[in-house]
This record gives C-alpha cells, sequence and structure tokens, in this order.
C-alpha cells in the first residue's frame, strides 16, 4: 500500500515537470516573428536607391529556391547599370518615373514590364518588344512565383494624379513579405486596408503627400520599415528623409539607403 502511495506521488511529480516544460517551449508563433523580422531586412539589404522614386530590389536572400528575380521600379537616373531586370514596375506616365531610355539599358529577351495601363505609357512602352502588362488598381497578377497586387495612388487635396487616371502603386509578396511601392500618392483611404511589412513612400509634398502625412499612412499600413522616396530632385530637398523619419518616430523602422 505504501508502495503505491510511494508511485502515484512519483506520476504526480513527473506529470507537473512535463506541465512546467512544455510551457517553457517556444510557441510556433515566436518562431514565425523571428523568421518574419529577419526575411525584411534580408529584403532591404537588396535595395538600391537612384534617387526620386527609382528602386531596385531583389529576393536574392529570401526566395532561396527559386531563381533570382532582380526589380526596378520607376527606373531613372540609373547612370553606369550593370545588371539587367527581370520584372520593371512603371506606376505611371510621368517623365520623372518613366524613362523608356533607361529601361533600355536593364532589358534582356525575358525582361517583363508591368505598367499601369494608361494611354500614355502604352505610347512610350510600344517601341519595346517584351512581354508587357498593363494594368490598374484592384488587378492581382504572378510573375515568376511572386504576388503582385495593383493598388491606388491618387490625389486627394491637389489635381496632378486624379483617382480616374488609374495610376497604381504595387504590392509584391516576396517570401511572407509584403513589398508596397507607392508610386505617386497622397494619404489616401484604401491604405488602412493593407497590412504591409516594408513600405516605399514619397514624402516631398507638392505632388505627392508631405512628410507628416506619409508618416501617417505608414501607421495606416502597419508598415514595419518604412523607406522615403520621392524627394530632394522634383521636388523637395534632402531634408526630407530625415523629417520623415522624426515623424515616424517608435511607429516604423525607417531605413535611408544610400543614393546608388
Ligand atoms: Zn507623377
Amino acid at each position: 500500500m505504501k508502495n503505491k502511495q510511494k508511485l502515484i506521488t512519483i506520476l504526480l511529480v513527473l506529470l507537473l515537470i512535463m506541465i512546467i516544460f512544455n510551457c517553457q517551449q517556444p510557441t510556433s508563433e515566436t518562431t514565425t516573428t523571428t523568421t518574419t523580422i529577419n526575411e525584411a531586412i534580408m529584403i532591404i539589404d537588396e535595395v538600391k536607391w537612384f534617387g526620386q522614386s527609382s528602386i531596385r530590389i531583389s529576393d536574392k536572400n529570401v526566395n532561396l529556391e527559386q531563381r533570382e528575380n532582380i526589380m526596378f521600379f520607376d527606373p531613372i537616373n540609373l547612370g553606369k547599370i550593370d545588371e539587367s531586370a527581370d520584372i520593371i514596375f512603371i506606376t505611371h506616365s510621368h517623365p520623372d518615373h518613366l524613362d523608356s531610355t533607361m529601361i533600355s539599358k536593364l532589358l534582356k529577351p525575358t525582361t517583363i514590364i508591368v505598367s499601369s495601363e494608361e494611354s500614355q505609357c502604352k505610347t512610350i512602352l510600344s517601341s519595346i518588344t517584351n512581354e508587357k502588362r498593363f494594368v490598374k488598381p484592384g488587378d492581382k497578377i504572378i510573375i515568376n512565383n511572386l504576388t503582385i497586387d495593383v493598388v491606388e495612388a491618387y490625389n486627394i487635396n491637389k489635381v496632378y494624379h486624379p483617382k480616374e487616371s488609374n495610376f497604381v502603386g504595387y504590392i509584391v509578396t516576396i517570401g511572407t513579405k509584403k513589398v508596397y511601392f507607392a508610386g505617386d500618392t497622397d494619404r489616401i483611404p484604401e491604405m488602412k486596408n493593407w497590412a504591409v511589412d516594408i513600405a516605399f513612400v514619397p514624402v516631398s509634398g507638392t505632388y505627392t503627400m508631405t512628410a507628416d502625412e506619409a508618416a501617417l499612412a505608414i501607421v495606416d499600413m502597419r508598415a514595419k520599415y518604412s523607406i522615403p522616396i520621392h524627394y530632394g530632385m522634383i521636388p523637395g530637398t534632402e531634408e526630407n528623409g530625415n523629417s520623415f523619419k522624426q515623424f515616424v518616430g517608435q511607429n516604423s523602422i525607417v531605413v535611408i539607403p544610400p543614393k546608388s
């Protein structure tokens, strides 16, 4: 009888130890969060900024099982460039965003161009024979295993980018991360529906949102990392990026890549 009580006590102690040990195991949620942060940083490592909204990113560090996708957004100001693009994204036809000479520098036979469907874009791109996808807000396309959501980009208190022109921004899903590239836009109500991990946003004002408005847009989109673009050229000053960083404060990690 005494032995039986001893056995029950030992079993109870063992059960208690197992419960405590189990509680101390990291949850799968913790593991996922760690992976998520690293993936975002790995994407940011591949960012190059050529001034204005001219950006180069890659999925090289994230998309390990596929071949690398080199992506350029609104390429201008490239100077001497020693690589070609897999995908070129164009948000609208204004000359500081769409320059067919710069696009030509990036082409290889397999380069795909994704562009706003406005007629001006179609005209400017007509001499390029590569595959083209003309898109409008609300479209979703898949290229080389990358999911691309086409989103709105327009002014709400200026005349330069009317909503009815169907200019666009892009949200590209790289690995598990959503990377938002704004195009020329103000802070618009749709942004509250876009939860993104990395956001490239214009900050110069005049034709787009100002640095303080962009900082609020970052909160709307819950962007974990944010990168100011479209400043220091037409229009704006080099200081716009730093102002944006101050306005954002603790709400997001602001990354200002050196100009390439
Ligand atoms: Zn514009």
